[in-house]
């Protein structure tokens, strides 16, 4: 299955892509995780990518485009992945379409999260992340142990992205450039609506019954 996942920072597009990850078995991407990764390891790419993620603003399309390209070559996605992020303007979503196109492939479904813009303010601030893809809530979703993720025991670090006004840059950057593919994919018929105001469970039950599968131990 060949889903995305749509909405604006901090919908809690990373939150669900992990577990719709592990119900549906198969690969999260996501390039902020993949840009931030290259920042950390000081790469050629992250050299280029560290200004614009901290100013709120977007990396350019091609780049974006090119990263996405090389990930989707990878073993792991054979059977279909899960794109937190991406695309996140309409030239992305068209260069996308031909990207898959290519592979003989097609987008099955998006699910658009929606989350009012001053509940977005309040999850960024508490959010917490770990460099293996999980993301945490100091109050709404706190690791069994205070600054360490459950899944893997590394150190969890605060997103320097996640400052008030560079919060405020990207929903307006969200707002700008990426609600237009809302539009795009709703004359694809490829639209699933989806609350993210509710807690991530229910969140998570909702896009499972959306995409008609039953979700086990949640
Ligand atoms: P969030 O989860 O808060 O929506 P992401 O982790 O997806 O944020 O992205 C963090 C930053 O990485 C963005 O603000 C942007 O600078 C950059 N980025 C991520 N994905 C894209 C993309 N598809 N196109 C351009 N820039 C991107
Ligand atoms: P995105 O990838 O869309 O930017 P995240 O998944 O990183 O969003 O979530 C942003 C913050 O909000 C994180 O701190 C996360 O733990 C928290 N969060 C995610 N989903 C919910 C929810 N349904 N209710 C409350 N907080 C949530
Ligand atoms: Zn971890």
């Amino acid at each position: 299955m060949n889903l995305i996942l749509l909405g604006p920072p901090g919908a809690g597009k990373g939150t669900q892509a992990v577990l719709l990850s592990g119900a549906l078995k198969i690969p999260h991407i996501s390039t902020g995780d993949i840009f931030r990764s290259n920042i950390k390891q000081q790469t050629e790419l992250g050299k280029k990518v560290s200004d614009i993620l901290a100013s709120g603003g977007l990396v350019p399309d091609d780049l974006t485009c090119e990263i996405v390209k090389d990930r989707l070559q990878q073993d792991d996605c054979r059977n279909g992945f899960i794109m937190d992020g991406f695309p996140r303007t309409l030239p992305q979503a068209e260069m996308f379409e031909e990207m898959l196109k290519a592979r003989n492939q097609k987008i099955d479904t998006v699910i658009n999260i929606t989350v009012d813009d001053d509940v977005i303010v309040k999850r960024m601030s508490g959010r917490r992340m770990c460099s293996c893809g999980k993301v945490y809530h100091i109050t709404g979703n706190p690791p069994k142990q205070e600054g360490i993720c459950d899944a893997c025991g590394s150190a969890l670090y605060i997103r320097d992205d996640d400052r008030e006004e560079t919060v405020l840059r990207r929903l307006k950057t969200y707002h700008d450039q990426t609600s237009p593919l809302i539009d795009f994919y709703s004359k694809r018929g490829l639209i699933i609506e989806v609350d993210g105001d509710k807690d991530i469970e229910s969140t998570f039950r909702d896009i499972m019954a959306a995409l008609g599968r039953q979700p086990d131990g949640v």
